[in-house]
């Protein structure tokens, strides 16, 4: 006889299988009457699992239809399953209420129950493959956040903790609000790399050039590991550990770290809620799930200061950055009928102000802050005739604009970068954003 755990294990399977099956033979899971598809509400095994029994919920003339191909049901679940046998399949009327409506909410739970099993076996893979690492590099992408700066000096800290030989290096190095961290002293420039490391991370990433690596370092690397929750990531790596509805990269890491019992000094969960506080907007955007309260009640009881870490990122502007900032708000263009609000940086702005593109961190919120703007635009000077753009928007999805441009990021954040001549970047910035609005 079966064990009862074997016995779950199989009517799980066979549900899963025949929910698949019907979904595409019968009915269409494309179909956009969805209310209509039938339910398979659970699977009854035999104890000597040569009957399985299916509660579908739906008419009479449908578990009908469904008990004339009895023997195709069989069939298919004789293919699929992992049994010696595939047990005869009987449907029966299940008449728990609105079952209908339950067929796409169960299919998607055990779809995403399948999703986050495999994302547990890549993740011990991920884990497995840094504690056996030599020599370990871990880089981020250019004009650093709080997020990339948190989770890359914290993995490089826990990894550390765990004897192995990790470093961060970053191309732009780290903002002034982000260095009251530990660790971020340590950060190296990518430009003095040597071609050494057997393991590179790369945090943060949507795509392997954010960092601004040169080729021969990846090259010799005999690992590449991507921890990311951009929806754009391109997984360029050999292992790509990507969740797409964790608030930060930070998440990412951590929820690995406290899984695997790695270890997550003060340090650490500081510099991991650095990453969350950031990317959430300090607990505002939408992607502020349970789980983002979750982690940072985790991450105070183990000690972090809220104040402290609010007060170093929010609160020391320098009065230089201040009065750039009143320039930047001075000079806000807006379209659309204010739909578009647009705030424009060039090299006159920061000489007058002796401030540099760190500084203009967070400006572009003010653009999407305004009562009736939908999406917020800065633009600013990079380097000779090129400009970073950012977008932030309230509701509307601008990644398909940054990707026009060859950028990426977040529905609601993202950005690339353009060639000049000023002007003509910014109205092609705007019949990108017009086409957003007015073409479907
Ligand atoms: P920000 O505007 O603050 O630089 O970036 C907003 C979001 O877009 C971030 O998640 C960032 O990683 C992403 N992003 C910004 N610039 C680029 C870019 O040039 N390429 C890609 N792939 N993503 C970008
Ligand atoms: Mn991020």
């Amino acid at each position: 006889m079966a064990t009862e755990i074997r016995r779950k294990r199989i009517s799980r399977e066979i549900q899963r299988i025949l929910m698949d099956e019907l979904s595409k033979t019968v009915f269409g899971v494309s179909s956009p009457d969805h209310k209509f598809l039938p339910c398979i509400s659970y699977v009854e095994m035999s104890k000597d699992l040569r009957n399985a029994r299916v509660f579908v919920s739906g008419s009479d003339t449908l578990i009908k239809a469904l008990n004339k191909d009895q023997g195709h049901y069989r069939n298919i679940v004789a293919q699929l399953v992992t049994m010696k046998y595939a047990p005869a399949i009987q449907f029966k009327k299940d008449t728990v209420e609105e079952g209908a409506m339950k067929f796409e909410r169960l299919l998607s739970k055990i779809k995403n129950e399948d999703k986050a099993a495999e994302f547990n076996i890549l993740r011990d893979e991920v884990v497995e493959k840094l504690l056996s690492a030599e020599n370990i590099l871990i880089v981020s992408h250019i004009n650093s956040d709080g997020d990339n700066i948190g989770s890359t000096i914290g993995l490089a800290r826990s990894l550390n903790q765990s004897g192995k030989k990790a470093i961060v290096a970053n191309k732009t190095g780290v903002p002034d609000n982000f260095l009251f961290l530990k660790g971020t002293e340590a950060v190296v420039s990518t430009e003095d790399l040597l071609p050494e490391y057997d393991t590179i991370v790369f945090a943060d990433c949507g795509s392997i050039e954010r960092p601004g690596l040169s080729n021969n370092i990846i090259e010799a690397a005999a690992v590449t590991i991507n921890f990311d929750h951009h929806t754009t990531n391109t997984r360029f790596a050999d292992y790509n550990l990507i969740d797409r509805n964790a608030p930060s990269t930070g998440s990412v890491i951590y929820d690995m770290l406290k899984d695997k019992n790695l270890p997550i000094d003060i340090d650490t969960a500081t510099a991991l809620y650095t990453a969350l506080l950031t990317d959430t907007g300090s607990f505002r955007y939408s992607s502020t799930s349970s789980s983002a309260f979750n982690m940072a009640s985790d991450l105070l009881s183990i000690g972090v200061k809220p104040w402290y870490v609010a007060s170093n990122i929010y609160e020391s502007k320098k009065p230089s950055q201040i009065k750039l900032l009143g320039r930047l708000l001075d000079g806000m263009e807006f379209f659309f009928d204010n739909r578009v609000a647009l705030i424009t940086v060039t090299e006159k702005e920061f000489d007058e102000t002796k401030t540099t593109a760190a500084d203009t961190e967070g400006a572009v919120n003010y653009a999407r802050g305004v009562k009736g703007v939908e999406i917020g635009v800065l633009i600013r000077i990079d380097h000779d005739n090129s400009y970073k753009v950012s977008l932030r928007s309230k509701n509307f999805d601008i990644t398909p604009v940054a990707l026009e441009f060859g950028g990426g990021g977040h529905k609601n954040a993202s950005g690339f970068h353009i060639e000049g001549p000023l002007e003509k970047a910014k109205s092609m910035l705007i019949a990108a954003i017009r086409k957003l609005f007015y073409e479907k």
